[in-house]
């Protein structure tokens, strides 16, 4: 994971690496997941596998217990009790080759791809034909994984799309440099209010918003197989949706 991955691409600010787990324990059966949750926590072990690799980390801030009645520290009990290891792959994920950011724009097949950002977050290339952006956002509700809450777009319906940029996760700050990089859209998720406003208002990107959670599950199938491929190992896509929303009403016409 460190090689694909090395945690020194990690932002300052990120806590990525090995959480929990004996270097020196055997490893047959991992599960991939984008939240370390009670409930991912709870299938890795009803599945019996040995380690999670989990995009968002478990221990972000600093903790002065792991006692069991605390949240996390429930879960530390929980896997160290169940043998299941567990690894971090965040930011350093995202930037990769192999990353969040490349899964997501491999969904839209986007060609002559560049990174989005100078910290290499992001990506930003070409649909394989311009479509309008409602037929656009559509596209992105059938690829990305299904949500109760889908996919929303801010801009012209009838815009054009060819050029389009990715970034996963919360995407704020990215509006700039899709600007920047003559994007006609932008898939992210978490724009607040007045980020969307002014930015569709300056004239930017439209703005593709889907969950978070959605964004990055894309990566688990590829970090997957990669381990598959070179260690031989069982690998299992959690298709547990740990995004926070779940519910969707349509509001009265
Ligand atoms: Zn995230």
């Amino acid at each position: 994971m460190d090689e694909w991955y090395p945690p020194g691409t990690a932002a300052s600010w990120d806590r990525v690496g090995l959480v929990l787990g004996e270097p020196d324990a055997r490893v047959h059966r991992i599960l991939c997941v984008v939240d370390i949750v009670p409930q991912t926590a709870r299938e890795a072990l009803d599945l019996g596998a040995q380690m999670i690799i989990s995009h968002h980390p478990l221990l972000f801030r600093g903790v002065s217990s792991v006692a069991p009645t605390t949240y996390a520290g429930r879960i530390v009990h929980d896997l160290i009790r169940g043998g299941v290891a567990l690894h971090v792959a965040h930011t350093n994920a995202d930037i990769a080759a192999d990353g969040v950011n490349e899964a997501l724009a491999d969904l839209f097949g986007l060609a002559g791809r560049e990174p989005l950002t100078p910290d290499g977050l992001g990506r930003v290339g070409t649909l394989p034909s311009p479509l309008p952006l409602a037929d656009f956002t559509r596209l992105a509700a059938t690829v990305l994984p299904a949500t109760p809450w889908g996919v929303r777009a801010a801009g012209d319906p009838a815009r054009m799309i060819a050029r389009v940029a990715v970034s996963s996760g919360s995407g704020s700050q990215s509006l700039p440099f899709a600007t920047a990089a003559g994007a006609d859209a932008v898939v992210t998720s978490d724009i607040k209010h007045h980020y969307a406003s002014e930015h569709i208002a300056a004239g930017g990107p439209a703005i593709v918003e889907a969950a978070h959670w959605a964004t990055e599950w894309p990566w688990l199938p590829r970090v997957a197989g990669l381990l598959r491929e070179r260690f031989g190992v069982e690998t299992i896509v959690s298709r547990l949706r740990t995004d926070p929303w779940t519910l969707h009403a349509p509001s009265a016409e």
